[in-house]
């Protein structure tokens, strides 16, 4: 039987009660002959309290000293379900990031990996033991603990799936999959059975916050048969399965989509950055490359380019916006941090102009002003008050989703 790899989010192992449950469930599966490797993610909140912890004691903590706290999270978790298992007598070993393999850039705290070694998971398997990986970490070729970046236990999950030759990768969360908008915002909202790996991408990537970006991106690069499934549902009568849109599986037909989902994503930030010439446009880029910082929704105009980031990312945004300015690349800049993306999404765009004006009417008849707006083929994406936008998610959704 082939491999199967599964992760379990913070809410799943949140408590010792729930690490025994997601143990039981473990067992389920290793009895019916599947090899398994399973990645962690820290308890609950583990990884918020780490942050707060290191803001007490430092104003500016070192994003070194930062990666060796975050990831005792995980390996928290990692040991408590592999002691979990022992008692119930299924054979488990937890290993670090580092002890798997996952080698990755230098790049603290949204390190990118670069390969995986996993000599020790596969000599473990042979063994016929379960074996536990503490998610969202690895180690850089200088051997310094790195992290993935927030909600990076999937990546390390989707990761693994393919330097393994997993047959699929299993993401359980706290919810039921999938949803056409974030269900505590809007209830009514549509859960996905399937979904294929390009609207899926442009989900995670602004804000569906369900599944890491990256790991999405890995997936459909390397063809890993993906899906989210509820750690609640013990019969996993539900759940979203990542397709491949070219299956040549005529029930999904190419235009089947339309809007696919709305999302709002606070946990970014709005950046305008005046540019000295419009030919330095390249130094923005390479620099936020460099530091692994995402640039989504560009627009440009002449010498003005507006983008969204990290809100994690501020003070790194801060530093090279300045560094540039002193190198006489940036005339002036503005972080926003009050203005959020929101986004619709789906494969309508491409051939329908109209999306973006009946988008504005809508929002307009809300009352809700609208600070600037992009559309690519996938997604129109516009910048909202972070007080507004939950109301905007709601009324988009009821326009296009629920009539
Ligand atoms: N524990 C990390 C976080 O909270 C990674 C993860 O859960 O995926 O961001
Ligand atoms: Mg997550």
């Amino acid at each position: 039987m082939g491999l199967i790899v599964q992760k379990f989010g913070g809410t799943s192992v949140g408590t010792p009660e729930r690490i025994r449950q997601v143990a039981k469930r473990i067992a389920k599966r290793h009895s019916e002959g599947h090899p398994l490797v399973v990645v962690v993610s820290a308890m609950g909140h583990t990884t918020d309290e780490l942050i707060a912890l290191a803001q007490q004691v430092s104003d500016h903590p070192a994003h070194r000293e930062m990666d060796m706290l975050l990831s005792a999270g995980e390996r928290i978790s990692m040991a408590l379900l592999s002691m979990a298992l022992g008692d119930i007598k299924v054979p488990a070993l937890s290993l670090t990031g580092s002890q798997s393999g996952i080698i990755t850039d230098q790049s603290h705290r949204r390190a990118r990996i670069r390969r995986i070694l996993g000599d020790r998971i596969r000599s473990a398997l042979a063994e016929k033991k379960v074996v536990i990986v503490a998610g969202f970490q690895g180690v850089s070729e200088t051997k310094e603990i790195t992290t993935l970046g927030r909600g990076g236990s999937d990546t390390s999950a989707v990761a693994l799936a393919t330097a393994l030759g997993a047959e699929r990768c299993e993401i359980f969360t706290d919810v039921n999959g999938v949803y056409s908008a974030d269900p505590r915002v809007v209830p009514s909202a549509i859960l996905w059975e399937k979904i294929p790996h390009d609207l899926m991408v442009e989900l995670a990537t602004r804000g569906a916050g369900v599944l890491h970006p990256r790991c999405v991106e890995l997936a459909k690069q390397h063809q890993i048969q993906l899906c989210v499934k509820n750690t609640l549902d013990p019969n996993e009568s539900v759940g979203t399965v990542l397709i491949q849109r070219q299956t040549g599986d005529s029930s999904l037909g190419m235009e089947e989509f339309g809007i696919v989902g709305v999302t709002a994503d606070k946990g970014k930030l709005f950046i305008r950055v005046k540019l000295t010439r419009s030919t330095v446009l390249g130094s923005v880029w390479d620099r936020s490359a460099e530091a692994h910082l995402s640039l989504i929704a560009p627009v440009f105009s002449n010498h003005d380019v507006s983008f969204y980031s990290e809100r994690d990312g501020e003070s790194d945004w801060k530093k090279l916006l300045h560094d540039l300015t002193t190198e006489g690349f940036v005339q002036s800049y503005e972080i926003v941090s009050d203005v959020v993306p929101l986004s619709i999404i789906g494969d309508r765009f491409s051939q329908d102009g109209r999306a973006l004006h009946e988008i504005i009417e809508v929002l307009s008849q809300a009352h809700i002003p609208v600070d600037s707006g992009s559309s690519s083929a996938l997604a129109v994406t516009l910048g909202v008050s972070i007080r507004h936008v939950d109301d905007a998610v709601r009324a988009l959704h009821a326009e296009f989703l629920e009539s």
